[in-house]
């Protein structure tokens, strides 16, 4: 594709609807493992319609991106992190496990390809979804045989493109996205796919989110959507700032995991703990908790400025950005674009050849 015709391409991308020229395809059966890696063309695939990913979900996936850097390069945002969670999901979810070094190289290889196409505009990235799902073609229940692993990359705008405001959110007392023992801990279609109608009743309510809670009680707060949350208690300097614990049902976030640390840098205090549906609201109501935000790699900080639920309805804070959810944005921000030292090393700087 010629630079005129990407360029066109890379403007109003929005999220995950533009594609680049090239995806790497990996195999994986059981008598030889892992084989025939490739960069091919990007292109629809075809299959059986009896391939029993189609019927049974056996399937992961997950979501990164790569920045342009300050400099004009292009850099990682965690990929050894994001390698180690896809692992850990495989196995929940009885695939192979992809070693962390062929994940990375499929990253390496496809940046060398298609690295024209990182937009270099402000909140502007190339997604990286790497998935895998079995291929084998059998309608009856087993782990699968034959697996196949792709790596594809969307440029992304603002994932937001009016602006980062805050959601209301729906506490979801009818519905669970998991349960203990099961797969909530794992980046697994079927989560979201179990979640759609809960976000369709939150919509129902004028909600933009579904907030789930634990599915024993319906008490304890676990996650935003496809989110983690954090809630932000006092203000200014001496702010700390909270986060459920990985309890097994939430999603351990690397986003999560980055502002924990990216907060302690900042000087606040950081916990992972427990946090019920009467203290969020007693805490808004009495003042002690002055923001709530929801984070992730995709939307990065996503505010919250209201709570609805089939009993009770608040505000969080002034219903707008606070200044902690602000600072910790702009702090992440600024590491995954080369404009703050990277001092917890956590970006991997693509060899690109051009
Ligand atoms: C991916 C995901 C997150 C956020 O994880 P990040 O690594 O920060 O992108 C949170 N919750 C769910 C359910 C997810 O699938």
């Amino acid at each position: 594709m010629s630079a005129a015709e990407r360029e066109k391409l890379l403007v109003d991308l929005g999220f995950g609807r533009t594609f680049t020229e090239h995806m790497v395809r990996i195999r994986w059966n059981a008598a030889v493992g892992w084989h025939d890696a490739e960069l091919v063309p990007y292109g629809s695939l075809v299959l059986d319609p009896g391939t029993a990913v189609l019927h049974y979900a056996q399937a992961v996936f997950e979501g990164l991106k790569a920045f342009r850097q300050a400099d004009g390069g292009v850099a990682t945002f965690r990929p050894d992190a994001h390698a180690a969670r896809f692992r850990r999901s495989a196995r929940r979810l009885a695939l192979p496990e992809l070693p962390e070094e062929t994940f990375l190289q499929a990253i390496d290889t496809l940046l060398d390809a298609d690295h024209e196409w990182v937009p270099s505009a402000p909140e502007h990235s190339l997604y990286l979804r790497p998935m895998m799902f079995a291929s084998e073609v059998s309608l009856s229940v087993h782990p699968a045989e034959e697996v196949t692993f792709l790596l594809i990359a969307s440029p992304s705008g603002p994932y937001f493109p009016r602006g980062v405001k805050p959601v209301t959110v729906w506490l979801s007392e009818d519905f669970s996205r998991a349960a203990p023992g099961g797969t909530g801990a794992a980046k697994t279609g079927g989560n979201y796919a179990g979640g759609l109608l809960a976000q369709a009743q939150a919509a129902e309510h004028g909600c933009d989110q579904v907030v789930w809670l634990d599915s024993h009680e319906h008490r304890w707060v676990e996650e935003m959507g496809g989110m983690n949350l954090c809630f932000v208690f006092g203000r200014g300097a001496g702010s700390r700032v909270m986060t459920p614990a990985l309890t097994g049902t939430l999603l351990p976030g690397i986003t999560r995991d980055s502002l924990l640390v990216l907060g302690r840098d900042l000087g606040y205090e950081t916990e992972e703990g427990g946090i019920s549906v009467e203290d969020w609201r007693s805490g808004c109501e009495d003042g002690s908790l002055s923001e709530v935000f929801a984070c992730g790699t995709a939307a990065v900080i996503t505010p919250v400025g209201f709570v609805k639920s089939a009993r009770a309805s608040w505000t969080v804070g002034d219903g707008v950005m606070g200044d902690v959810s602000r600072r910790l944005r702009q702090a992440l921000v600024d590491v995954q674009r080369g404009a703050a030292p990277d001092s917890h090393e956590w970006l991997y700087h693509a060899r690109v050849s051009s």
